[in-house]
């Protein structure tokens, strides 16, 4: 792989792994403590105080005003004097916006080119079908409508503004009061999708490109408010009174999955990794999620993915029951993340894990 030119001058000896103080970053800079890597947390200033109370996992703190500060010449050249790597989460592109993430001249673990093709819905939905990878039903604006969808709007806001619809009208209806609201700007924005019946379970991944293999790290069921909780309440009453569903997720439970199930899993995860590959090459480094929903047929659909690590790990810091199956010690995604990094330095194949 092409090594940029700002990494030449990085001493790969004395890395440090730092990342947004927000996600799953704790998870992150404890597994790297566990790996012997030096930590920074890129923070901003109001959230200083809290991630202070873990002061024995974070060795340097890179204060900001606000986290689009990130690009500043002189914070990359901080950063880049710690010779340090960028570890970015779910939240690492919402933050700091695309461009930054995608041009900031600092290493980062993983494929940074993936960061643009997750921007976009219908690139990431035309990804996992060129897979190979069962998709539910896409809808166009102009399409007819004939089955119950879901309609969500774009950038990763936890699910915010989307909502289901039986027809064309209540889809255009719905996306009328989003923008008014301010959420979208055209209807173009929304992804139409097949509103999938089932129960929701996101699987968490790990592809080495040093050992060259794909691990299953976890599984975990995003809790929503308000869809998880309207079976708490009578179909009849959640009618009488009109009650939408939401999605807005507010945290995670834990899944282990039957094992028969795994099969198929392990491999969308391995088609995921080989049309990365294809497309998107080198192909995708290190977490990935595939989040699906598996129906009464032990159907596998996927209606989304994340090509980094997901806040659904965070269940796992001491390591899952499949981690352990790999490792035979607790590894979370965190340190998993850190031991590749690790791998890689010992087999001088550093350039195979950064770009
Ligand atoms: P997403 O932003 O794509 O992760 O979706 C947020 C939540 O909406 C998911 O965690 C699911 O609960 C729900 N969801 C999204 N897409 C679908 C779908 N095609 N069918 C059923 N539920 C979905």
């Amino acid at each position: 792989m092409h090594m940029m030119e700002f990494m030449t001058r990085y001493d790969f000896e004395k890395l440090s792994i730092a990342t947004l103080a927000s996600h799953s970053s704790l998870q992150i800079f404890h597994g790297a403590k566990m790996e012997g890597f030096r930590t920074i947390a890129i923070v901003v200033e109001d959230r200083l105080w809290f991630y202070e109370q873990f002061k024995h996992l974070i060795d340097y703190f890179v204060v900001l005003d606000s986290w689009r500060e990130l690009c500043r010449k002189d914070v990359v050249k901080e950063l880049q004097s710690f010779n340090a790597i960028i570890v970015p989460h779910g939240s690492y592109v919402e933050y700091v916006g695309l461009e930054c993430a995608e041009n900031i001249e600092v290493p980062i673990f993983g494929l940074r080119k993936l960061f643009k093709v997750e921007a976009d819905q219908w690139a990431k939905m035309n990804l996992l079908q060129r897979a190979g990878i069962p998709i539910p039903k896409i809808y166009r604006i102009s399409d007819k409508v004939d089955r119950l969808v879901i309609v969500k709007l774009p950038g990763a806001k936890g699910g915010k503004g989307y909502f289901l619809a039986k027809s064309s009208e209540e889809v255009v209806e719905g996306l009328r009061e989003r923008m008014v609201e301010g959420l979208i700007k055209s209807f173009e924005e929304a992804m139409i999708q097949e509103y999938l019946i089932g129960v929701t379970a996101y699987f968490h991944y790990f592809y080495s490109p040093i050992l060259n293999r794909v691990e299953i790290l976890g599984a975990d069921i995003r809790y929503e408010t308000n869809v998880d909780g309207l079976r708490r309440l009578s179909q009849d009453i959640v009618k009488e009174l009109g009650i939408i569903p939401t999605f807005i997720v507010v945290g995670n439970l834990p899944l282990v999955l039957r094992e028969s199930l795994l099969i198929k899993i392990l491999d969308y995860g391995v088609k995921f990794v080989e049309e990365t590959k294809r497309s998107v090459p080198p192909g995708v480094i290190g977490p990935f999620c595939l989040e699906s929903v598996i129906n009464d047929k032990m159907d596998i659909k996927v209606f989304e993915f994340s090509g980094r690590i997901v806040a659904g790990t965070n269940l796992y810091i001491d390591g899952s029951p499949y981690s352990y199956l790999y490792w035979s010690e607790p590894m979370s995604t965190g340190r998993r993340i850190a031991r590749e990094i690790k791998l890689a330095i010992q087999r001088n194949l550093i350039e195979k894990i950064l770009t």
